[in-house]
């Protein structure tokens, strides 16, 4: 494991290490650590802490010796009610604020407190070299079964403390330390806590290179979220908002402890950050925090602003007053001193770059048919998708490219697919229906990494529109649903006419491909169960398809309520790469409706499968709802009403199966196959019997 092209330095007197036999060695002041299984051991500081228990802890460690380290965390997290957890380790999408950074690809990254490796584990797939350092040793051991089982190469852990670092100086582009500084107060009881913050701070700028930066993790001391009831590091409420003294009285009282566990304000950070020795220093916010970035946006007005516009919708009280208080803040210019969480890039010595794609976009801007004076002042909001990252490009209140980023490592050509696909759909469709569809720019590689440049469209997304529907099951809120639902049956219906291509002929092997091999394939998977009268049933319908004359209609394969853009009257759609023609028609027309009907009846004790049959085989208002949308688009496009209820259980089938291999969809998966379950169990009250 002991990689040659890290050096250690000694932690006492600053001489580079020699490594004889099973040690690293100081030849000047004859200091030894030793190298135990691979892992050098610079401290022997054993306080276990971790969001797992050390008990269930060394339980999965042993277990994961034998068994895949994913399969163990699922089991055993899951027994444990911990599902949450899981999510927290294997999610690689915690480290996509490294997009936001003009790393190179040879770039030398420090992880400190590496946990259960789940950022290192995401950097190693872009960066040369990561070297984790964490003081627990079953955390340590548990990563380096995890590295091993990914066959993760490029990583080198080390029992290290970021008080005593044992690298030289200007050793690094990138040191990250995510949910960390929080915590240094507590490694020694004697010392002050920002002092020894200030400590660890000087080390880190010690070994980052002089173009490098700092990447922390944390909560904003006097974020929004402490005021109302968020428990601090302190594990008691309101602890933050003290001053330090109070604070300390507050906890010695309660706990018997002090107060040592610090977080700052967006100025207390400046200021700690610049007595250290950093320059330059960016902040970010994470949405909903930074342990789970689903949202990354500069803390510039334009972006807050943008943020606000688009994100806090609503039409209710509460929501309305949030969203004039932080549209208030964020004029008078507030806001970035009362967000939750903080994402902070902070450089040693050199101003941050601008980065990648912001670097892209100076370099292409004539090709872009930018304006010049767009340049200035440009920022960037992140949103995290399941194969990357999508960026809006923001100038003023205004947006001015959707930018989609994909690292090849992360997936493999998804948005040169989506790229190929837009091509073939602009040359079918009319210019009325070409601002429904979203445009392209430019599709470019560079640095590893794939750049898809679309326009953006100026609207909100519908599964926002929907969720904030507070009421969604009241007559009025059910109107307002409806109506946006039937805008986009009216979007598909002029869509899908337009690239129609003649009718389906199925051949024998057709059939088999597109009914019997789906089907055998769920129930190959589903143990125990066989193919019941229902089936046969479908299968004697399907050899006489072609009677039925189905339209060659090429589905969108992802039409889902995240992926459709409303302005006022107009849809608009985005996520074009799974557009194909294997999937029949109807597919996308369900998925529309099983999706956005979700949150539709959503009170607390309904279940998804109780919505799904009430949508599908109960009478109510809402299946005439649903018979009369998909009755109108089949009538619109030369369908036969009969192939609806044959077409139903294939959709649920392929959707089940396509998501059936990919482990972090399991929850999609398990939907459908209840969905499936009830089908088989209702088919013949099914509403469009
Ligand atoms: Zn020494």
């Amino acid at each position: 494991m002991m990689n040659q092209d890290i050096s250690y330095v000694c932690t006492t007197c600053g001489h580079l290490l020699k490594k004889h036999n099973d040690c690293l060695t100081c030849e000047k002041c004859e200091k030894q650590w030793p190298i135990i299984d691979g892992i050098p051991q610079f401290t022997e500081e054993h306080h276990y802490w971790g969001e797992i228990s050390q008990d269930l802890m060394q339980q999965i460690n042993k277990q994961i010796q034998k068994e895949n380290w994913k399969d163990v965390l699922k089991r055993t997290l899951g027994e444990h009610n911990q599902e949450e957890t899981y999510d927290f380790v294997t999610d690689l999408k915690r480290a996509n604020w490294h997009l936001f950074l003009p790393l190179p690809s040879n770039a030398h990254v420090l992880d400190i407190g590496c946990g259960l490796g789940t950022i290192s584990h995401s950097l190693s797939r872009h960066y040369e070299k990561i070297v984790s350092i964490e003081t627990v040793p079953e955390r340590l051991f548990f990563s380096k079964i995890r590295f091993q089982q990914e066959n993760i190469q490029n990583v080198e852990l080390v029992r290290a403390n970021l008080l005593d670092l044992p690298f030289p100086e200007n050793s690094f582009d990138l040191v990250v330390m995510n949910g960390v500084l929080e915590w240094v107060g507590l490694s020694e009881q004697s010392k002050n806590p920002r002092d020894l913050q200030l400590l660890a701070l000087r080390n880190i700028h010690r070994v980052l290179k002089n173009t490098g930066t700092l990447y922390i993790g944390i909560e904003n001391r006097i974020g929004y979220s402490y005021f109302l009831g968020r428990v601090d590091h302190s594990y008691l409420k309101y602890s933050s908002l003290l001053p330090r003294r109070l604070a300390n009285l507050y906890t010695r009282r309660k706990k018997n402890e002090d107060y040592r566990t610090y977080t700052y304000s967006y100025s207390g950070y400046q200021k700690l950050l610049k007595q250290a020795g950093f320059q330059d220093t960016n902040f970010y916010c994470p949405f909903p925090g930074y342990n789970k970035q689903n949202l990354i946006f500069e803390l510039k007005k334009n972006a807050v602003n943008y943020y606000i516009k688009q994100f806090i919708v609503s039409k209710y009280f509460k929501k309305r007053v949030i969203y004039f208080l932080t549209k208030a803040l964020s004029n008078l210019g507030l806001f970035k001193y009362v967000v939750g969480d903080y994402i902070i890039f902070t450089q040693k010595s050199d101003p941050i770059p601008d980065n990648k794609i912001i670097n892209y976009i100076k370099n292409n801007w004539t090709k872009l048919n930018l304006n010049k004076k767009h340049l200035k002042n440009i920022s960037l909001l992140g949103h995290n998708y399941a194969s990357g990252i999508s960026f809006l490009l923001l100038h003023k209140n205004q947006s001015l490219f959707h930018i989609k980023l994909s690292s090849k490592t992360d997936n493999e050509n998804t948005l040169k697919q989506e790229y190929e696909n837009l091509k073939i759909i602009k040359n079918q469709i009319s210019v009325q229906l070409k601002n429904s569809i979203i445009s392209f720019l430019l599709f470019d590689e560079f640095d590893g990494f794939q750049i898809l440049i679309q326009n953006t469209l100026p609207g909100i997304r519908l599964d926002e529109l929907f969720n904030a529907c507070k009421h969604p099951h009241k007559e009025k809120e059910q109107k307002i649903w409806f109506h946006k639902l039937d805008l986009v049956k009216t979007f598909l219906i002029k869509f899908h006419r337009s690239v129609q291509n003649g009718y389906f002929n199925f051949t024998p092997d057709e059939l088999e491909l597109k009914i019997t091999k789906p089907f055998k394939q769920f129930f190959d998977n589903s143990n125990g169960k066989t193919l019941t009268n229902e089936m046969e049933n479908i299968f004697r319908q399907a050899r006489n398809l072609n009677d039925l004359s189905i339209p060659k209609i090429p589905q969108h394969g992802d039409f889902c309520a995240c992926n459709i853009l409303m302005d006022k009257e107009h849809v608009q759609v985005i996520d074009w790469e799974n557009y194909t023609l294997t999937y029949l028609p109807l597919f996308d027309l369900f998925h529309i409706l099983t999706t956005s009907l979700m949150p539709f009846l959503r009170v607390k004790e309904i279940s998804t499968q109780t919505i799904f049959k009430r949508s599908y085989f109960e009478q109510s208002e809402l299946t005439n709802f649903i018979r009369y949308f998909i009755g109108n688009y089949c009538e619109q496009l030369n369908i036969a009403k009969e192939f609806i209820k044959l077409c139903f259980p294939l959709y649920l089938i392929t959707f089940h199966n396509m998501f059936s291999s990919n482990p972090a969809k399991q929850e999609i998966v398990e939907n459908y196959r209840q969905y499936l379950d009830i089908y088989f169990e209702h088919s013949d009250k099914m509403i469009f019997s």
